[in-house]
C-alpha cells in the first residue's frame, strides 16, 4: 500500500496504472470501523485499485461543532487500510487540500442541502460537496462509495455527481450497525456509558415505524407520530427533527408511497446521531 499525502503524490501513482485498470475510491474522515471497512471490501470487490482517503475536513464543520474533538487514528486506520488490501492511501494535511486557508470556488447545491440535518447545519453539505469534488478530480475514480447511514450526504453526492458530469458511478452502501441496532459512527465514542445505552432507542425507533408504515396506512404523520412517541420515551434522547420523504428529492411525504426514507437526527448529551431506513411502497 502506498501511503500518500501530497495530491500530486497520488497523481502520478493514478497516472502509472495502465488504463484499462478500474479505480473505486472511498471518501472518509478516518477513525474507522467496520462501516468504513465494509465500504473498502466492496471497492475491493468491484474496482481493481482501491484508493481511500482519510481527511477531517474543515469546511463542513460548522462553528460550535465537533472539529477540533473528532477522534483521530490515523496509524490505526492506515493498518487497517493496508490489512484490507488498498493500494493508495491518501491521508492531506488541511493545508494541502485548503492552501494558505484558501477556498473561493464552492459546489453550490439545490433544495436538497436544505432538507433534513441540512436545516440545522448551514453550508455543512456545501462543505462536504466541495471536498468529495476536490477528492474525486484528485483521485478521478469510476466508482466513489458512500455509506446510506449519512443518507442524505449519498444523495447530494449523486447529485452533483450527475448534474457535474463528473464521470463516476456513485455506490450507496447498506449500514452496518452494532448488536442492539445502533449504526456504526465514529461518533459514537463520544457518548458516555448511560447514553450509549439509550441511544439504541433510534433503531427501535425506526423498526416502530416501519411496523407502522406496513399495515397499509398511508399516512405519513402516523409514521412520523410512531417515531417521536418512541423516542420521547427516551429521557436521555433530545430529539432534532424527524423526517418521512422521497428518498430521491427528500421531499416530505403526506402520503407514503414509492421510495420512502425514514430519518432521525437526535442528540444524547452532546453527541448529534442521524439514522435512516428506506421503506418500498408499490
Ligand atoms: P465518515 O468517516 O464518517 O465520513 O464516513 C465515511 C463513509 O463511511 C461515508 O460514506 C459514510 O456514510 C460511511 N459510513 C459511516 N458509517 C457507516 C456505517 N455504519 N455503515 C456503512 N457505512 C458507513
Amino acid at each position: 500500500m502506498e501511503l500518500l499525502t501530497k495530491k500530486f503524490q497520488v497523481r502520478s501513482a493514478i497516472n502509472s496504472l495502465s488504463n484499462n485498470k478500474s479505480i473505486g475510491f472511498v471518501p472518509t474522515m478516518g477513525s474507522f470501523h467496520e462501516g468504513h471497512v465494509s465500504l473498502i471490501r466492496k471497492a475491493a470487490e468491484e474496482c481493481d485499485v482501491v484508493v481511500v482517503s482519510v481527511f477531517v475536513n474543515p469546511t463542513q464543520f460548522g462553528i460550535g461543532e465537533d472539529l477540533a474533538k473528532y477522534p483521530r487514528n490515523i496509524d490505526r486506520d492506515s493498518c487497517l487500510a493496508e490489512e484490507e488490501g488498498v493500494d493508495i492511501f491518501f491521508a492531506p494535511s488541511e493545508e494541502e487540500m485548503y492552501p494558505k486557508g484558501r477556498q473561493e470556488t464552492w459546489v453550490r447545491l439545490g433544495e436538497i442541502e436544505e432538507k433534513l440535518c441540512g436545516a440545522f447545519r448551514p453550508g455543512h453539505f456545501r462543505g462536504v460537496a466541495t471536498v468529495v469534488a476536490k477528492l474525486t478530480n484528485i483521485v478521478r475514480p469510476n466508482k466513489l462509495y458512500l455509506g446510506e447511514k449519512d443518507f442524505q450526504q449519498l444523495r447530494v453526492v449523486q447529485r452533483m455527481v450527475e448534474d457535474l458530469d463528473m464521470g463516476a458511478e456513485v455506490i450507496g452502501c447498506p449500514t452496518l450497525r452494532e448488536p442492539d441496532g445502533l449504526a456504526m459512527s465514529s461518533r459514537n465514542a463520544y457518548m458516555s456509558p448511560e447514553e450509549r445505552a439509550a441511544a439504541k432507542v433510534i433503531y427501535e425507533a425506526l423498526m416502530e415505524a416501519k411496523k407502522v408504515a406496513q399495515t397499509g396506512t398511508h399516512s405519513a404523520d402516523r409514521v412520523k407520530q410512531a417515531l417521536v412517541e418512541k423516542l420521547v420515551s427516551e429521557p436521555l434522547c433530545r430529539l432534532q427533527f424527524v423526517s418521512v420523504c422521497d428518498s430521491e428529492s427528500l421531499e416530505e411525504l403526506t402520503r407514503l408511497g414509492g421510495s420512502v426514507l425514514i430519518a432521525i437526527g437526535a442528540y444524547f448529551g452532546t453527541t448529534r446521531m442521524v439514522d435512516s431506513i428506506v421503506l418500498s411502497f408499490s
